[in-house]
C-alpha cells in the first residue's frame, strides 16, 4: 500500500472483497459497507485523487463521467428520479476515505438541510 493509497485502492485491485454494481475503464461503483439508505453505492475513479478539492483541469472528463455514470446507476438500482449524490470533501465535512467518492443516496426521503 502506497502512501496516497486507501481501502478503496485496494477494492479497485481486487485485493480486498466489495459488492461491485457498476465498472468501466475510469470508475468504479460498489456498496457501501454501512449504508444510510436503502440504496448506498460509492463511485470512485480509477485514478486517485484525494478529493475534490484536489482535482485539477484534468480531471474534468472523469468527474463529468461519473456524475452522469452515478444518475445511471441510481436508476438501475431502483432510485427512481428522487436520489441524493454527496461528496464529503476534507475530514470536518465528513470525509474519513482520502480517494474522492460520490455517495449515491436512494430509497427513502430525505430532509434539507443535511446534517
Ligand atoms: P466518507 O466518510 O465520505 O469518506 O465515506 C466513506 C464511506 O466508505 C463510508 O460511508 C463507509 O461506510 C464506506 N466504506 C468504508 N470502507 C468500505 C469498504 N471496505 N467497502 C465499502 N464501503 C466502505
Amino acid at each position: 500500500m502506497s502512501d496516497n493509497d486507501t481501502i478503496f485502492g485496494r477494492i479497485i485491485r481486487r485485493e480486498i472483497p466489495a459488492d461491485i454494481v457498476y465498472e468501466d475503464e475510469l470508475c468504479l461503483a460498489f456498496r457501501d459497507v454501512n449504508p444510510q439508505a436503502p440504496i448506498h453505492i460509492l463511485i470512485v475513479p480509477k485514478q486517485p485523487v484525494a478529493k475534490l478539492s484536489d482535482c485539477l483541469p484534468e480531471h474534468r472528463g472523469v468527474l463529468g463521467h461519473m456524475l452522469l455514470k452515478a444518475a445511471e446507476i441510481a436508476r438501475q438500482e431502483g432510485c427512481g428520479e428522487a436520489f441524493r449524490l454527496v461528496i464529503n470533501n476534507g475530514e470536518e465535512a465528513g470525509q474519513s476515505v482520502f480517494h474522492l467518492h460520490i455517495h449515491i443516496l436512494g430509497g427513502r426521503p430525505f430532509g434539507w438541510p443535511p446534517g
